[in-house]
This record gives C-alpha cells, structure tokens and sequence, in this order.
C-alpha cells in the first residue's frame, strides 16, 4: 500500500480458530489492521464496532451464517466482502454473490492468495472513489434497453434501477464499453478482478450467472472456451 496512508482495516470471520488465527497473523505481517470475530452474530458486532474497510467472511458459522452476515453488513453499507466457502457448490457461491459478496475462494485456501484477493479488491474500490471524486461527466450508455451511469454507479433495466454489487457493476460496465464484441475470460479477470488464475474462470462465471439473474439472461452471451458479450439489442 502507499506510504503516508492509514493501513486498510480488515474483520476476518472464521469460526475454526487455527484458521482465523493464521489468516490474521499473515494479514497483519502483510500490513494490515486486523478484527476477528468468530460467529455471525460476533461478526456483525464487529463490523459495527470496528467499520473495516473490507470483510474475509466464512460462509459456515454458529449463531447464523455468513450469508446472513453479509445481509445485514451490506444493508448498513456497501463493504467489500471477500467470502470463503468450505464447499464448491455453486449454489452456495451464487447466494453469497446475490447477497453482495464480491470475490469467494473455496477451502483449502493459500495464505498468498487471500492476500493477492485483498489487495485487487482493496485496488477496485479505491479507484471507483477515485472516479467518483473526480466528477465524471460521462454521459449515460444505452445499450439494449439498458441504462449504465458510470459516474454515478448506476444501471436502470426498462426504466427500474437494478441494485448491483460493485463487482457486478464492474463487470458489466466493461462488457458495455464493447457492446456485442465479446470479451476474453483473461481479459475481463485481468480488467475487474486484477488478477488471473486456474480458478479465475470459475469466479467469472459464477458473477455473470449472478449479473444475468439481474439484468436479463438473454442480455450477456456467452461464447464458449472464449468469453462474454453484451448484446448491442435487447
Ligand atoms: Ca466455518
């Protein structure tokens, strides 16, 4: 991170104590302020306690879940939220997505991975401030019966504002720079997650499930092997 900046404050969520312990002794090596919390009701405690800038959230947890969690912490405010699932189902990582996680990673996880994931979120949402504060004067995009205000973070689908999580929004509002060219997975990992990997593809799909279950299924094509596209026409 810069100098001269106040280290980014972080709540891990972890009910298995060698667990929770070992991720916060490698984030606070690596930098950062760093909360535990140990259950769901603990975790939202914390959060209002501590206002981190970012939550690494386990999904399973006693009390209630961390799909709970993330409800009620993004109901307060948007917060990045990095979430960890012990199970690869699909099902469970689209729930979390739908309630606002932005990024999940499936256990057994690298220590240098959770920190590489952090970063890249931390990186995203200093630069949408960054665009934010500079007053952008873009105009509107139409696109298919679809409206998407950079500036003000905006997307209206046949004049009702649909609620996106950043990444959603990210991902979609790259998709539209392009309409109807499809975009390559690398690439678009590359652009919005600032990173790319074996599992990359899979963290993709899963947001462009979630994306399409809110902007219409027909609106993002997919090509197979190669990418993404946004229909030019709804
Ligand atoms: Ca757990």
């Amino acid at each position: 991170m810069p100098e001269g900046t106040q280290r980014p404050v972080l709540l891990v969520v972890e009910d298995e104590p060698t667990i929770n312990q070992a991720l916060a002794d490698r984030l606070v090596a690596e930098g950062f302020s760093v909360h535990q919390a140990w259950d769901g009701p603990g975790a939202v405690a914390a959060y209002e306690t501590y206002r981190p800038d970012l939550v690494v959230l386990d999904v399973m947890l006693p009390g209630f879940d961390g799909l709970e969690v993330c409800r009620r912490i993004q109901a307060d405010r948007p917060v990045p939220v990095l979430m960890v699932t012990a199970r690869d189902e699909e099902t469970d990582i689209l729930v979390g997505l739908g309630v606002g996680a932005d990024d999940y990673l499936t256990k057994p996880f690298r220590m240098r991975e959770v920190v590489a994931r952090i970063r890249a979120l931390l990186r995203r949402v200093e630069r949408a401030q960054q665009l934010a504060a500079a007053g952008s004067t873009e105009p509107a995009l139409h696109i298919g019966g679809l409206t998407l205000d950079r500036a003000g973070r905006r997307v209206e689908t046949g004049g009702v504002e649909v609620h996106l999580t950043p990444t959603e929004f990210d991902l979609l509002a790259l998709l539209a720079t392009q309409p109807g060219v499809v975009l390559r997975r690398e690439a678009i990992l590359q652009e919005v997650w600032g990173w790319t990997d074996s599992l990359g593809t899979r963290t993709l799909d899963s947001h462009v499930k979630a994306l399409r279950a809110k902007v219409g299924a027909d609106r993002i094509r997919t090509v197979h092997g190669v990418g993404y596209a946004l229909e030019a026409v709804a």
